[in-house]
């Protein structure tokens, strides 16, 4: 194919409105930059957006930092193991680890790309306290099963919703299921703060712990220190860490928090011309959802195999990149990476389900800030690399 001479199209490209750049200059102007109003605000509006009470989140500064002193504060012994799935970013892991804890991967089902509800029944060992599903690309759980699982063997679940912040299971959102949620807003997802987490829990008690744990253990936030009603002591009772979010970040939460279902709906669209458009095309497709389920529309996922599409995964990719086109991959499996074959002994092929995806997938782009015509390219450039000439 010709190189293309438009604009190269960023792969997960933030919307940025003059809404949320205004709401940032106001924040450096009125010269509160640190954890204040504009936190306490994105805190209220995303409880009300999930229907829980104000004391049940807590803002942090990034999903993985969710994800971390949300296990600290379920009160899971050290050692314990945690069940994942290999079909994840590493953060999901990582946050596993940081917590002290043993992260035990349980393989994905192949359609849903989801950790298979079997697999975790069979990864149940005496050590087992916890189990941490992703909603991947969007796609709720069946937390049917895994809540089933998790009450018959008392275990604690923490659900990482960092691509599923619109998703419903049952019509309940994604990340009240279990003990705690965890959502971010990292650049390239459906809410945009830069880099920000939001954590929700069911046990206030539990959200109070985690809050504490995320800015330095210590018992009054800085906004309450410092704030218009004068200085107050604190006192440090426990060694935390420094996660908390800032009033900057929140500036865009704010905004973009309100355009949320519009967003979703955007993509929604153009998931639709995807499945359309690719349905007779060699590749596999995102499967269809079903009436249980709303799906968060995060990655459109492809799957690209040599023996049915004439290209290999990566080759793919480097055409579409020579044609201007910005893509991912959600996720080569954990066991892929050296530091986890190392400490742990894994290989990929003990995950056979998330190994095949993770090294066939291509994640399209799928930006509500994506024109017709950006759309209308990325589709020509889908069709015509997997057209045999
Ligand atoms: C992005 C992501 C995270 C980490 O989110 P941050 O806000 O960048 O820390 C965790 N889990 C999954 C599945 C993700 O995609």
């Amino acid at each position: 194919m010709e190189p293309s001479s438009l604009p190269f199209l960023v792969f997960g490209a933030p919307q940025i409105e003059e809404a949320e750049i205004d709401e940032v200059v106001a924040c450096l102007r009125s010269g509160w930059l640190g954890t204040g109003p504009r936190v306490a605000q994105f805190e209220r509006d995303f409880a009300a957006f999930r229907a829980v009470s104000p004391m049940q989140v807590a803002a942090v500064n990034s999903c993985t930092a969710a994800l971390h002193v949300s296990m600290l504060a379920a009160g899971i012994e050290a050692g314990a193991e945690v069940i994942t799935t290999p079909l994840t970013f590493c953060a999901t892991v990582n946050a596993i680890l940081h917590a002290g804890l043993q992260p035990v991967l349980a393989d994905v089902d192949p359609q849903t790309q989801n950790i298979d509800p079997a697999a975790i029944e069979a990864a149940i060992t005496p050590r087992t306290r916890a189990i941490l599903p992703v909603h991947f690309a969007g796609r709720p759980c069946d937390m049917g099963a895994i809540m089933a699982i998790a009450s018959k063997h008392n275990l604690v679940v923490i659900e990482d919703c960092a691509h599923s912040v619109e998703a419903t299971y049952r019509g309940q959102p994604v990340g009240t299921f279990g003990d705690f949620g965890c959502y971010s807003f990292y650049v390239t997802k459906n809410v945009v703060t830069g880099e920000g987490g939001m954590i929700v829990g069911r046990s206030e008690d539990q959200v109070a712990r985690a809050r504490i744990l995320a800015l330095h253990g210590m018992s009054k936030d800085a906004w309450h220190r410092f704030g218009d009603s004068g200085y107050k002591h604190y006192q440090v009772v426990e060694c935390g860490f420094k996660y908390n979010m800032m009033d900057i970040q929140a500036a865009l939460g704010l905004h973009q928090l309100a355009r949320v279902e519009r967003n979703w709906r955007r993509r929604d669209t153009i998931w639709k011309q995807y499945d359309e458009a690719f349905a007779a095309l060699p590749i596999t497709l995102p499967m269809p959802s079903s009436a249980e389920i709303r799906h968060g529309r995060h990655l459109y996922t492809v799957m690209i195999e040599p023996e049915r599409c004439g290209i290999t995964r990566d080759g793919f990719l480097e055409t579409m990149t020579a044609a201007g086109i910005g893509t991912g991959v959600h996720y080569m499996s954990i066991p892929e990476h050296p530091y986890y074959q190392q400490r742990f002994g894994w290989s990929p092929e003990q995950w056979p389900n998330a190994m095949k995806l993770g090294r066939a997938t291509v994640s399209l782009p799928l930006s509500p800030g994506m024109s017709d015509q950006d759309v209308a390219r990325l589709i020509d450039t889908v069709r015509a690399t997997l057209s045999f000439a």
